[in-house]
């Protein structure tokens, strides 16, 4: 597999414009720059260092499948690496073509095909953006709710290769249980479309063998999901528990007696002071967490009763409502300037998933691992929860270093940050992603993560992509 540098280029360049004509296909270099980094912390660093972690031979902006099918088929035969790119909103490096060759930008498959409502699905092409989609869906009193807090930028393609999760996902579920059903250009250029419901028993499914994928088996070109009702209300409950451990187990039991809240974000003390009492404009304290229930307001009312009650249980107290329903407001606000973090700091999101008999040493096991050996950096590391299942729950833990690291070289303490967290959460039984994909950030830890089961997944990708054009180093493949 060979990357364009050199003579190939123009040929290549010629074969792509012939079968999507010139607009669509880009070789000059501010545009090619346009795809050197996604949000992953070094490939940020590494372009303001005049040094991009990898930069596309060329681009192409198809409009339809028979385009990605064409690019797929030139790109194949001429063994050429190919990286799909959805909104470039990824944290983690997984759209980044470190090996050069050919970006498929997805953002001309710009079409909503269809709002069923009475099958309350919507299907749209790839490269719809998650705001043009969820305006269209609430103009019919719907939403996907799948609400991540990159929305603006992301595509419903992204959605799904990252497998990702949104604010609302303890009550409606991760990206992969709303999808339906998926296109996909396969490698070797012909269009695949799985069963076209979600729950069957006509074999494996293959609609979940793409979610995830990151662009390493295919390129999604549409997709159907599941779509509910704009809730006739959403209520919003602040509580603040004495520790993290009586707030895990209120909502624990919440959950285990059937109740469905859509929004629970549990701050820790450092969190809580320094993330969320600045965004809700609240000097708060201790460990806060922010609830909303939502449906038809009778039921809205009952289990939000029942949630506050087993709250108190655990020794919280309510604060006013009025500060969660000024963090939904502000929600988006957490992740731009002033409150995101800029060059020359370090940072990361090491998002982890694990059971609620598990959750409790994994927190302790990151917390040592992170906070208390970076401490001389001036690492500051803050924690909330953010997506709960009935089984478990996940960690979000945003380390910043805000000085960076001058006179040491700031990739490699990068990386030791993230060796040691990722071995002492698998150490404690925690998984090392809930929603954020694995992209180039966590590749090194597949196979540590999976085992022997890491196999399984080489054998299915060397199946489907025998070129093994697909995304290379992406997902540790
Ligand atoms: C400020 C901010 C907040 C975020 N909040 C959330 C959040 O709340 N929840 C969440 O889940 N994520 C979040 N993310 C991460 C990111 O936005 C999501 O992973 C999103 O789903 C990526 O979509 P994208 O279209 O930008 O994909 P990209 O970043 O372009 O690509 C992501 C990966 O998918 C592949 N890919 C993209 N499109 C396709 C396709 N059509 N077919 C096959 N492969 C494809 C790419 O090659 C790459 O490997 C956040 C990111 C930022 C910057």
């Amino acid at each position: 597999m060979t990357s364009l540098a050199g003579t190939g280029l123009s040929e290549v360049a010629g074969a792509l414009s012939a079968a999507l004509g010139e607009d669509a296909v880009h070789t000059d270099a501010a545009r090619l720059d346009g795809y050197t980094a996604d949000t992953y912390w070094p490939a940020i660093a590494a372009v303001a260092a005049g040094e991009p972690l990898g930069r596309p031979d060329v681009v192409v902006v198809p409009r339809d499948d028979a385009g990605v099918v064409a690019a797929l088929r030139i790109a194949a035969a001429h063994q050429m690496p190919v990286v799909p790119w959805g909104g470039g909103s990824g944290t983690q490096g997984g759209a980044v073509p470190v090996r050069g060759g050919l970006v498929i930008d997805l953002r001309g498959l710009d079409r909503i095909i269809e709002i069923d409502e009475r099958s309350m699905t919507v299907t749209a092409e790839a490269g719809v953006n998650g705001r043009v989609l969820e305006r269209a869906l609430n103009e019919r009193g719907l939403m996907l709710p799948h609400y991540p807090a990159s929305a603006e930028w992301a595509t419903v393609g992204g959605y799904v290769a990252a497998r990702g999760s949104g604010v609302l996902s303890t009550r409606y579920g991760k990206i992969e249980d709303l999808v339906v059903a998926l296109r996909v250009a396969m490698p070797t250029g012909e269009l695949c479309d799985t069963v076209c419901v979600p729950r069957h028993a006509v074999g494996p499914d293959l609609t979940q063998l793409f979610v995830g994928s990151e662009g390493t088996l295919g390129i999604i070109t549409r997709a159907t999901f599941s779509v509910v009702p704009i809730p006739g209300e959403r209520r919003f409950s602040t509580l603040r528990f004495p520790d993290v451990d009586s707030g895990i187990e209120a909502f624990r039991t919440a959950l285990a007696a059937g109740h469905r809240p859509s929004v629970i974000r549990m701050y820790d003390e450092e969190a809580t002071q320094r993330t969320l009492s600045p965004v809700v404009g609240r000097q708060l304290d201790g460990v806060c967490a922010v609830v909303a229930c939502e449906g038809e307001p009778e039921a809205v009312a009952v289990e939000t009763s029942r949630v506050l009650a087993l709250a108190r249980a655990q020794g919280a107290r309510e604060l006013e409502p009025e500060l969660a329903r000024i963090w939904w407001e502000r929600r988006y606000d957490f992740y731009a300037p002033p409150h995101h973090p800029e060059l020359p700091s370090i940072w990361g999101t090491i998002d982890v998933v694990a059971t609620y008999a598990r959750i409790g040493a994994v927190h302790e096991a990151l917390r040592h691992a992170v906070a208390e050996r970076y401490a001389h950096t001036g690492l500051r590391l803050r924690i909330h929860f953010s997506h709960w299942y009935a089984w478990g729950t996940m960690i979000y833990a945003r380390f910043l270093i805000p000085e960076g690291a001058p006179g040491e070289d700031a990739l490699a303490l990068h990386d030791r940050i993230w060796d040691d967290a990722v071995t002492a959460v698998l150490a404690a039984g925690g998984v090392i992603n809930d929603h954020h994909g694995v992209g180039l950030k966590l590749g090194r830890y597949m196979e540590a993560q999976h085992g022997a089961a890491f196999d399984t997944l080489r054998r299915v990708k060397s199946a489907i992509d025998p070129l093994g054009i697909m995304n290379p180093g992406k997902l540790g493949l």
